[in-house]
């Protein structure tokens, strides 16, 4: 006799495959924000923003605020995009370095522990000079000192982009415990002395990866401090790559994967490594496109495009967008008015135009980075979502206070993935 559940599972699979509605979800990094006086208005970026599209999409689809993590609490862009995409950050979150490894392409093993690093420039009292070693790294640099081993562990070092590097300790031997328990090299300013690594829990795991730190970034920096490449740089004037600062530990572990979670297959267009990361750790398959730089001058319609074609082969299609969250970092009202245009013009303009009818189109950010405090902020996002299916409600706009008024009302990160997965036909019942 057959159970139950498997003719539910069937219905289900077969109720999605008769649908067959797709999803794009365009998430723009910090795009929330909290208004601020502008001669006699009162306006956000996005207010002020000239959005045709985004406000069209607003006006025939259905819209909400949505505190993605849940309310007040603040959000790192990590657990931001892992509550949007459906995992618990509370029960997911494997640390900053996890992700950025991740999303320089390095395939990690449990046990793995992770860092982001820079390439940083330090005087010989190991004083900071340039914690960005004029934001330049080098590939021959990378090759110096990727492999080292050291007591047990082998050390992979990444350059990614610039001065950015992951770094990952793997144990050669089994038995070999290490913890993403351990503090920040970096003292995030120049003129301060590099930090020693130290365990923030008093166990072996813990001492041994601080240990294993240090020396990593005593040896490296012999290294680096007479090679070749720095001394060129030297007299090009560009600050020597001579330290890696290391920061953000993460210790990697498996999760179910995302198509087993939600019953559909997702890919994902970004530029930055860390929502790759976020992406490759959930399982999701990261699409590689050319321009897409995670920086204000991003190809766009190259990622519309790319996410388009992905539409053919996959169900949901996520675009990260970064640079909205730079220009609220740098308290920049007109910069983030202007990427928000540039949004709307070359991003959200070209997927409507060509995506199908029954493709829904969601719009968010993974929390607010207002410009007038330049950091990230507990305030609730704009979601709007648009296609068939939705309820209609009276919102005309896109921006956080007419969104506030629409139909969603006030939602948690946590819901989006669940909603959008029933409108797509993959939904999960509770119950008979
Ligand atoms: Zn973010
Ligand atoms: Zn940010």
């Amino acid at each position: 006799m057959r159970e139950p559940s498997n003719i539910k599972i069937f219905l289900e699979r077969f109720q999605a495959v008769v649908m067959g509605v797709k999803a794009v979800l365009i998430v723009c990094d910090g795009m929330g924000d909290r208004p601020v006086r502008r001669g006699h208005e009162w306006e956000t970026p996005l207010s002020a923003a000239n959005t045709p599209n985004l406000d069209e999409l607003a006006a025939e689809g259905v819209n909400g605020i949505m505190d993605v993590i849940s309310p007040g609490i603040v959000p790192g862009s990590d657990t931001a995009h892992l509550a949007l995409l459906g995992y618990d950050p509370y029960e997911h979150y494997a640390g900053r370095g996890v992700f950025e490894a991740l999303g320089a392409g390095l395939e990690l093993r449990e046990c793995d522990v992770a860092f982001r690093a820079n390439f940083a420039t330090v005087d010989e009292r190991l004083v900071i000079k340039d914690r960005r070693a004029g934001r330049k790294g080098d590939k021959r640099l990378e090759a110096a000192i990727d492999g080292m081993e050291i007591d047990g562990v082998r050390v992979i070092l990444r350059n990614t982009v610039g001065h950015r590097c992951a770094v990952v300790l793997r144990p050669l031997e089994e038995g070999v415990k290490l913890s993403k328990y351990v503090s920040d090299c970096d003292p995030h300013a120049d003129g301060i002395r590099v930090a020693e690594c130290k365990p923030l829990r008093d166990d072996d795991a813990a001492r041994r990866t601080a240990a294993i730190v240090n020396e990593f970034l005593r040896r490296s920096h012999e290294i680096l401090k007479e090679h070749p490449v720095n001394k060129e740089r030297a007299e090009r004037g560009v600050p020597p790559a001579n330290f890696l600062l290391l920061r953000g530990a993460g210790e990697f572990f498996r999760v179910e994967g995302f198509e087993e979670r939600w019953g559909f297959r997702a890919a994902c267009v970004a530029g930055a490594s860390l929502y790759k990361g976020v992406a490759r750790f959930i399982g999701m398959d990261v699409l590689h496109v050319e321009n897409a730089t995670g920086d204000p001058n991003t190809d766009l319609r190259a990622k519309a495009s790319a996410a388009l074609k992905a539409l053919e082969e996959y169900d949901l299609v996520f675009i990260h967008v970064k640079a909205t969250d730079n220009f609220g970092h740098d308290g920049d009202f007109e910069g983030k008015k202007r990427m928000l245009e540039r949004i709307d013009e070359e991003l959200v303009a070209e997927v409507r135009e060509v995506a199908r009818s029954d493709t829904l189109i969601a719009v968010t950010a993974d929390h607010s980075t207002p410009v007038s405090v330049k950091r990230h902020s507990g305030d609730p996002v704009p979601l709007l979502i648009h296609g068939e299916g939705v309820r209609r409600d009276d919102v005309s706009s896109f921006d956080e206070l007419s969104a506030a008024r629409g139909g969603l009302c006030r939602l948690r990160g946590a819901d989006l993935m669940p909603m959008l997965a029933d409108l797509m036909g993959f939904f999960k019942m509770y119950g008979t």
